[in-house]
């Protein structure tokens, strides 16, 4: 499974970085996760509490923070992708969201800028 190999990963960074830190045990682990990445953040989730069992951050709480592209036109126009993840009543909250998506100020088709990065924000250590 994607998901399981990159929870390996980011749980190997963890490990290393706690370690180098003197970590006596994690506290809290803040991974962001791009909308774009194709990743299945519960997926995600469920793996990293899997991969928490047996090692420096057993115990860790565990915090997926999600990243939004900007969309932006080529009019100038440009803002936080999170605004136009509804198609009328329907959210859409998945990487369609931001595909052809239609400058509210001129039309034309908007590109999404980042939202791609799958990275380790912060960890929260005991020393
Ligand atoms: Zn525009």
């Amino acid at each position: 499974m994607h998901e399981y190999s990159l929870a390996c990963e980011i749980m190997d960074n963890v490990v290393s970085i706690s370690e180098s830190n003197q970590a006596k045990s994690v506290n809290s682990i803040t991974v962001g996760v791009g909308k774009l990445t194709h990743v299945n953040p519960d997926q995600l989730m469920f793996c990293l509490e899997a991969l928490v069992s047996d090692n420096i951050a057993q115990g860790a709480e565990i915090i997926l923070n999600e990243i939004y592209p900007d969309m932006e036109c080529q009019c100038g126009f440009s803002d936080s992708g999170d605004k136009f993840c509804t198609r009328g009543d329907e959210v859409v909250d998945d990487i369609r969201a931001f595909l052809e998506v239609p400058c509210p100020e001129c039309g034309k088709m908007m590109h999404a800028s980042g939202g791609r990065e799958l990275i380790i924000e912060s960890i929260d250590i005991e020393q």
